[in-house]
């Protein structure tokens, strides 16, 4: 494609063009690098080097199971490694319907119903139950899927202040009684690691008569005492009417999925054009998300192991001198300043083989730049604690710490 030279498609190519140019001039540009190998759940190969992975979601180190890869090798084998197109006229295949009972089972709600990624199924989810004339509120520092979903919905779209039930609840109160309002938060916020206060959040919607769906990618699996996500952890039961997750972090597979009441999941499998106009899950990655969540029930140590290593990596940073902001779970921001600084660290850190990586602005408030770095059940302590000296070695060469 050509680009007029000076219009604003070709600036901002330009722009984009110069500033990813010059991070790899300076050695400073960390994307989309090649993983040639996965060693183990908690290493990967990068450039011919062994590295440490501590920018990995698989928080429960599932990837490369061996119940896991078997389920997905015999789907291949029973129904090849496409769908036929849409599920609604190509037909569902009973592996669709055995992981959406599944999950359906794993959240205690009645039905669920899966689409192919998480972010493609806020999107659906969101636009599909919303429209012109609704309300959406959404915690300002909820996922870019959540943003998008509410944006496309054509609701009225307002943002609370991040996890401040007062300034939630003062927004309900300016919207009429009759009108239907939807609540979405993060369970598990993916730049912080904070978790939302869902009892407060609960008892507000419920007040008010606002629908509440959480979006638990960073939840299931980290929360509660099996993993079965926030609900667990706070010991509520059936507070969330829709439960939205993925499967492509602690779920070694692709996907998206919610789950909620039957006449609900009913409505989106016949409403929502993601699941009417786009294919199906492939058989592969749908057996594979199955089994995985049967391995979480079937090896709970892995859930314990996760939360030692979390507060392992967390105390550790701490001691060193790190602000790791308000994070209680595996998703560890390691507070750096300037985008430069996070940049600088992060260079460091892969230096010595500890693969983590930076986030800046605009994904952060400018100054608040920061590595964020995750731990799996798949790490050693010992491993954990040379990571803690890479990334505190680098800390104090650079006077963060
Ligand atoms: C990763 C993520 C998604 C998107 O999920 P994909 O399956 O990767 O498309 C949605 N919400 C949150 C909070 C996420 O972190």
């Amino acid at each position: 494609m050509e680009f007029n030279t000076d219009d604003s498609v070709s600036r901002r190519v330009k722009i984009l063009t110069e500033r990813i140019s010059k991070g790899k001039e300076d050695d400073m540009y960390f994307y989309n690098q090649p993983i040639e190998e996965l060693r183990g759940g908690a290493k990967v190969l990068v450039h011919g080097r062994e590295m440490g992975m501590y920018a990995s979601y698989g928080y429960l180190g599932l990837l490369g199971h061996p119940r896991i890869n078997e389920a997905a090798r015999k789907a291949i084998d029973k129904f090849g490694t496409g769908t036929n197109g849409v599920r609604t006229l190509a037909g569902s295949l009973t592996i669709h319907e055995e992981l959406e009972e599944t999950i359906a089972h794993f959240k205690h709600a009645e039905a669920a119903v899966t689409f192919t990624s998480g972010y493609v199924t806020n999107l659906t989810v969101i636009s599909t139950l919303m429209g012109r004339g609704d309300y959406v509120l959404s915690d300002k520092l909820n996922h870019a899927s959540i943003v998008d979903g509410c944006l496309m919905s054509g609701a009225e779209f307002r943002r609370f202040k991040h996890n401040d039930m007062e300034d939630l609840e003062h927004r309900l109160e300016q919207i009429p009684a009759n009108i239907s309002k939807l609540v979405i938060t993060d369970a598990v916020f993916s730049m912080d690691g904070d978790v939302i206060d869902l009892p407060r959040v609960a008892e507000i919607c419920k007040k008010h008569g606002a629908y509440l769906m959480m979006d638990e990618a960073h939840s299931v699996g980290v929360l509660g005492k099996t993993g079965r996500g926030i609900e667990e952890h706070f010991g509520l039961e059936d507070v969330i009417d829709i439960k939205m997750g993925t499967l492509s972090k602690t779920i070694p597979s692709i996907g998206g999925y919610v789950a909620g009441r039957k006449d609900l999941i009913t409505y989106l499998r016949h409403a929502s054009r993601a699941y009417i106009f786009s294919a199906a899950l492939p058989p592969a990655q749908t057996a594979a998300a199955n089994e995985a969540f049967k391995v979480i029930l079937d090896e709970p140590w892995r859930i314990e192991k996760l939360n030692h290593n979390s507060q392992l990596f967390i105390n550790g940073l701490k001691s060193a001198g790190f602000d790791t902001m308000l994070t209680t779970t595996a998703i560890v921001p390691v507070l750096c300043g300037s985008d430069e600084q996070a940049f600088i660290m992060t260079r460091e850190a892969q230096r010595h083989d500890v693969f983590v990586m930076p986030v800046v602005s605009p994904a952060v408030p400018e100054g608040l730049a920061r590595l964020r770095a995750t731990v799996t059940a798949a790490h050693e302590p010992s491993e954990i604690e040379r990571a803690i000296d890479v990334i505190a070695t680098a800390g104090k060469q650079i006077g963060i710490i």
